[in-house]
């Protein structure tokens, strides 16, 4: 079902008047995780200002070590809910166990697969009956016929709205902290009618080199974006901090951005 061959023309998810795939560029701005209601509110205002559609946080964090910040959970989904309501913001969540896809389905626009569960087939059975649209992150170490694969579990459950996020791989290369694939969003979009979005924050890790790769991915023909961005990004929770961009520097690179495709 994910295949073009299947399905020649382009998938286009329209969540609220928001286009997703099939030409326009989406924007998804904000922290790794929510950290109080003041922060998220004040980072979608950012966002919105900065002509982004799209309000991402996690609520629940898949972290490394079992001791590091997990996430404030369903307390966060209600702040988002509310900050994304109150901007006119899309919302995106991780979603990380099937037990918390109709929670998470109730109060996000978009509920996204991290890199680690990309093989979770429990989690993305479920999220075939979801009912709401659903970003899948490539595996750090998934290949692209693993990546289909496992988009193909949500598609087959029953639901056609899937985005495909390439978020960086597993190379012998340690500067970065992954090493964003860009062939990956022409191969997928080949090989594949859904759209391909791009995760230049995790896919390097490093603030200073987020522009350039979210400008390659859009050269490249990524259908949206998705950006850490912090009003703290040193005293963030999480150690993401160092991937965020500051708000003037991710509403610098929206304008650039018009330059090179237009945002929805
Ligand atoms: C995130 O988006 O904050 C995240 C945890 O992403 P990934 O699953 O790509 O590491
Ligand atoms: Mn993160």
């Amino acid at each position: 079902l994910a295949s073009r061959d299947f399905h020649p023309d382009d998938t286009v998810i329209s969540i609220k008047g928001v286009n997703i795939g099939g030409g326009d560029l989406v924007v998804m701005g904000g922290p790794c995780a929510v950290e109080s209601a003041e922060q998220i509110d004040e980072i979608a205002g950012l966002v919105k200002a900065a002509g982004g559609q799209v309000l991402r946080g996690g609520a629940f964090k898949p972290r490394t070590g079992p001791y590091s910040f997990q996430g404030i959970g369903v307390e966060g989904l209600i702040m988002m809910a509310e900050a994304g309501e109150k901007h006119g913001l899309l919302t995106i969540t991780e979603v990380m166990t099937p037990e918390y896809v109709d929670i998470c389905a109730e109060y996000a626009d978009i509920l996204q697969v991290g890199t680690r569960n990309m093989q979770n087939f429990d989690l993305l059975r479920k999220l075939g009956t979801c009912g709401k649209p659903v970003l899948l992150k490539r595996g750090f170490s998934a290949t692209y016929d693993e990546f289909l694969n496992a988009a193909e579990y949500i598609l087959a459950g029953g639901n056609p709205d899937v985005m495909l996020c390439e978020r960086g791989i597993r190379t012998f290369e340690t500067y970065t902290r992954n090493t964003l694939d860009l062939s990956a969003i022409p191969v997928l979009q080949q090989l594949s009618h859904l759209p391909v979005i791009s995760d230049p924050s995790h896919g390097t890790g490093r603030r200073e080199l987020v522009e350039p790769m979210a400008k390659a991915s859009v050269a490249a023909g990524a259908d949206g974006l998705i950006i850490e961005m912090h009003t703290d990004p040193d005293n963030s929770m999480t150690g993401d901090g160092v991937q965020s961009l500051f708000p003037d520097q991710f509403a610098g690179l929206l304008q650039d951005l018009e330059k090179l495709a237009p945002i929805v």
